[in-house]
This record gives C-alpha cells, sequence and structure tokens, in this order.
C-alpha cells in the first residue's frame, strides 16, 4: 500500500480507479528548418487530415442538431482553403522557414489581430473559428488525437491542475473524488468537489501521480491521504468511516423543508452556488431557498465558440423556471485570471488576476456584453432574476453596466420581446476598493454580496491559486476580512439594501455566528453545504435576551 498526501478541500471516502487527466497542451515552439518542402508536405498533410475531420463533424452535426448548426463546419472547411491564410502559411514555411506548426501559430495570430481590429462583430466572431482551425491544424501537425474523455465506470480523478475548461469534458457524474497535484482551497477544482458533494484533496505534489492510473485506491477527504493499493486494514477503517459518513448524511436530510431560522427567530437565506443546469439539480435536491451565485461564465468555457444569446436565454429560463419563483441570482460573465476562455484572444498578462478581467473585459466589449444582457432580460419573465456585476471597483463601472442593461431593453422593447420591469441590479464585493466605497455604492446597488475568495485575496495579497501560500490558510487570521465585511454590513443597512456572502468561506461553520452577528442577510453556498449551514443556524442565538424556540426542538 503506497499513502499520498495532500491538502483535504472536502470530506469524504471514495473507493475507486485512478483515473488521470493528462492537460491538453497544443505547445508549438519555434524551430528554424532547411528542408521547407518536407516542412510543406507535412502541413498538407495535417491539413487534409483536418478537412477530413471537418466533413465527419458536418456529417453527424448535420444528423443529430441539423443544417443550421452544422454549417459551422463548412465555414471552418473554408476557412483552411482560403487563399490569403493558406498564402500566409505558405510564406512563414518557404520565406521565414518557420516549421509548419509554428507557421500555423504566428498566422492564426497575426490573422486574429487583423479580426479584432475590424468593427465588424461578425468578424470577430470568425476569429474564434480561425482559432478553432488552428488548433485543429496543429493538433494534427504534431499528431495528437483530439482530447475526448468518454468515462464507462466512476472514477477517482487524478490530475496535475484541474481548470473549468478541462472540466467541461468530462462527465462528472462519473467521478467519485477528485486528486490534484497543485489547485488551492480556493480553486475551482475545490469549488467543484463541494458543488458535486464529492471527495478531494489538492496540493498531492507527487509527480508519480500519472503513473498510478488505473490503480484501486482509497480517497480520504477527511485527513488527505489517498491510500493506493489498501491494505485490509485500511479497508476495513475506511469502510467504516464512509458508513459513518453516510448516516451523517441521511441525518441531514432532516434539515430539508425546515427554515434557516436562529434560536431567536431571525431567519437567514440560505442559497446555492451554481455554474450551470447540472448543478441546479443538486441545489434542488439540498432544498436550496434560492440561487445566490449563478457562475454564468461557465457557459462560455469548454467551448471554441461565444454562446449565442438563444442558448443564454435557454438555460438562464430553464434555471428561472426550475427555481419556481424562488430568488436567482445570475452574475454576469466573469471570465479571465483563473476562468480563461482561449477565443477571446486576450494577450497574455503579468498578472491576469489584476487584468482585463471580468466586469472590465465586458464593458471593454459592450457587444458581448449586451448580448448577455439581453438574453438576462428575455429570461427574467421566467422567474425571480437579480442580476450581479462581478469585481466592481468604480462607480462609473455600475454606472456603464447599467447604461449598457437600459441600451439592451431598448432593443428589445425594439423587437417586442419581454423582459421584467423590476429586475434587481447588484454587485459584488469582492475587491478593497469596493468595500472602501460600499458607502457609496450601497447607493447605486440594489444589494451586495461579498465574494470572500477574490476579496480575501487582494486583502492578504494571497494568490488564490497560490499552493505554496496554503500554509496561509489554516488558522489563518480572518479579522482583516472580516473587518471588511462588517464595514460592508454597516454601510448596507445604513442604505437599506441586503448584504449576502457567496464565498467559499460562508460555508465555514465556525464563522456562521460572526456573519449572522455582523448582519449579513444571506448566505450562498455549493449545494452540499446548505443543510450543514441550515443546520448550524438553528443552534445560533444572536440576542441573549430572546429564545424563542426550545433548542431540542429545532435541533430534532
Ligand atoms: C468570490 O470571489 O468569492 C466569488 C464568489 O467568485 P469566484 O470564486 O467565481 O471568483
Ligand atoms: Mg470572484
Amino acid at each position: 500500500m503506497l499513502i499520498l498526501s495532500g491538502k483535504p478541500v472536502f470530506g469524504g471516502i471514495a473507493k475507486g480507479k485512478l483515473f488521470y487527466f493528462q492537460q491538453d497542451e497544443n505547445e508549438v515552439t519555434k524551430r528554424i528548418i532547411k528542408d521547407t518542402e518536407y516542412e510543406l508536405q507535412r502541413y498538407e498533410y495535417a491539413k487534409k487530415q483536418a478537412i477530413a475531420e471537418l466533413d465527419e463533424l458536418y456529417e453527424t452535426a448535420l444528423s443529430k442538431v441539423g443544417e443550421n448548426e452544422a454549417s459551422i463546419f463548412i465555414i471552418h472547411k473554408m476557412l483552411i482553403e482560403d487563399s490569403a491564410f493558406r498564402g500566409s502559411i505558405n510564406d512563414r514555411i518557404m520565406v521565414d522557414h518557420f516549421c509548419a506548426d509554428y507557421a500555423v501559430a504566428q498566422t492564426a495570430r497575426d490573422l486574429t489581430q487583423t479580426f479584432s481590429d475590424l468593427g465588424s462583430t461578425y468578424i470577430k466572431e470568425r476569429a474564434a473559428d480561425l482559432k478553432d482551425v488552428c488548433d485543429r491544424l496543429i493538433r494534427h501537425i504534431q499528431n495528437k488525437d483530439e482530447k475526448r474523455i468518454t468515462l464507462t465506470e466512476k472514477v477517482i480523478l487524478c490530475a496535475d491542475e484541474l481548470y473549468p475548461s478541462e472540466t467541461m469534458q468530462i462527465d462528472l457524474s462519473m467521478v467519485l473524488a477528485i486528486v490534484t497535484r497543485y489547485g488551492s482551497s480556493n480553486s475551482h477544482t475545490a469549488i467543484l468537489a463541494r458543488t458535486l458533494g464529492i471527495p478531494a484533496i489538492i496540493g498531492i505534489g507527487a509527480e508519480k501521480l500519472s503513473m498510478l492510473r488505473d490503480m484501486e485506491a482509497i480517497v480520504d477527504g477527511y485527513n488527505g491521504n489517498v491510500y493506493i493499493e489498501p491494505d485490509e486494514a485500511a479497508l476495513k477503517r475506511l469502510d467504516q468511516l464512509a458508513e459513518n459518513e453516510a448516516k451523517k448524511r441521511e441525518m441531514l436530510k432532516r434539515f430539508k423543508g425546515r427554515k434557516n431560522v436562529t434560536l431567536d427567530g431571525t431567519e437567514i437565506e440560505v442559497f446555492a452556488n451554481i455554474a450551470g443546469l447540472n448543478d441546479l439539480n443538486y441545489a434542488l435536491e439540498n432544498d436550496a431557498g434560492g440561487v445566490g451565485l449563478f457562475r454564468s461564465e461557465f457557459l462560455y468555457l469548454g467551448r471554441t465558440q461565444m454562446p449565442e444569446e438563444d442558448e443564454q436565454f435557454y438555460n438562464y429560463r430553464q434555471v428561472l423556471e426550475r427555481m419556481g419563483g424562488r430568488k436567482v441570482i445570475i452574475r454576469t460573465m466573469d471570465a479571465g485570471a483563473d476562468k480563461n476562455i482561449k477565443y477571446f484572444g486576450l494577450a497574455k498578462e503579468e498578472n491576469p488576476a489584476l487584468g482585463v478581467r471580468s466586469i472590465r473585459l465586458c464593458l471593454l466589449r459592450p457587444e458581448m456584453f449586451k448580448t448577455q444582457l439581453r438574453a438576462l432580460l428575455r429570461a427574467s419573465v421566467y422567474g425571480n432574476l437579480a442580476i450581479m456585476l462581478p469585481l466592481i471597483t468604480t462607480a462609473d463601472e455600475i454606472h456603464r453596466a447599467k447604461k449598457l442593461i437600459e441600451e439592451a431593453k431598448d432593443q428589445l422593447r425594439a423587437k417586442g420581446q419581454a423582459f421584467a420591469e423590476n429586475i434587481q441590479v447588484g454587485i459584488m464585493v469582492e475587491t478593497p476598493a469596493a468595500v472602501i466605497m460600499s458607502d457609496e455604492f450601497a447607493q447605486e446597488s440594489d444589494f451586495f454580496s461579498i465574494g470572500t475568495n477574490d476579496l480575501e485575496q487582494y486583502i492578504m495579497a494571497h494568490d488564490r491559486q497560490n499552493l505554496a501560500l496554503e500554509s496561509y490558510y489554516e488558522g489563518r487570521d480572518h479579522e482583516p476580512l472580516l473587518r471588511a465585511m462588517r464595514y460592508v454590513c454597516e454601510n448596507a443597512h445604513r442604505h437599506g439594501i441586503p448584504v449576502g456572502i457567496c464565498g467559499e468561506l460562508g460555508a465555514d461553520l465556525e464563522l456562521t455566528e460572526e456573519f449572522l452577528k455582523m448582519g449579513i442577510d444571506e448566505i450562498s453556498v455549493t449545494a452540499s453545504q446548505v443543510l450543514p449551514l441550515r443546520q448550524r443556524i438553528r443552534t445560533i442565538k444572536l440576542d441573549e435576551r430572546k429564545q424563542l424556540f426550545d433548542p431540542a426542538a429545532l435541533k430534532a
């Protein structure tokens, strides 16, 4: 038996086979070649294969989704055959003596730049197609298979690190546990595991992780150990632990349908964070009172093109309908930093967490933003929608976003499309600037939701993705963050708006009492944490003088 240790980020015991997810790299190195003819042949061969693949994709799409959707593969073929495109690759190989994959990558870079400099949205959208086509060509030049993972049995998913776009390629219902070599407790791997309610261990560090594929293992998400080929004693102990855990989960079910109310009668909203329709099932299963954060950027991830207005509308509408009148806070696209979307073609940044991300990106691309806003507005008639703006740092951002919302409304009015008139627009408080300006911002917003993941990283100057800083999170001193949060609550309540928490800290049951005492009105957590939080709230007494409920009755 081999034992690997890491940091547990979600509890639970899972037994199964290890499946190692190999990152899709598509790394292109510049090589100067002598035999240009041979290089050109390599390119021509890859092109033929890419075209054959596109023909196949077209046929499959035609039978599955129809002519309209399938036509994208014809466009991709046309791009490959385009004379300017071909000419550029030819020149890069014959004149510059670049190797074939680098010639394609350079052509992609130059043409994407030309496309983005042109005003037309249509042409800009073609830049994403160009990127897709070039990735396909490079993959063939490098003789790599397309990454499509089909899991036929339930597995323990292992990877060096998991990014949101990668997890989109995996059928998550087949994942028993997650083990990564890197990662951090606020990373999206951790959030994903909490959403799915499966054990997760990060920072396992072992270089040999990839060599352990297909071995039997047990993941102990409580102590952070992975037991490879476990012996009898470990099996027995962990089976017992798993049994106890199942009993606890069963006990928590008793809290379904109950109120989130303190001993002295204060009611708190407990909502769920979701990243898409799949997570909604977990939110409903765990009896969440609403959705406190729908990370809408997940609709943009794991694909090669922007989701169109109708597709977004369909997703938002489903969430709103299925929540049946309960509040649904949809955050506008929060891409960038760790949620890198390749087809946006963003320039590489020294500090992506401080870069062109989130609301900044949306305001730089108003047409893209308005597509999302129209989809949201159209969906608003199907439920109780609130729109939330991420990473706000200035009042000007709020004003400009609101102006775009009004423009989107005008566009819908002109087309006779319906939307709810009184949609709330709130902001995430996740930057020190938003905390400091919360008095002013409260007058511009219908609600606040504190994003503790980012707020903590910016206040403490701890990169949330950096495993080397993980020790700062052990028994960490939350006081700077808590003071900021208290200040935000005071300012919000002075102007009569509610404050929620939608960052991971909202699920820290040791802080629940502190949060309620500072006046937090709503806490939104990953679905699996809704019932434990409800149970915790029901044990808290905020006002020493008041005791409305019998604790024993509330706990029962
Ligand atoms: C946060 O920053 O706390 C948050 C909820 O947003 P995300 O984790 O998606 O950045
Ligand atoms: Mg955030």
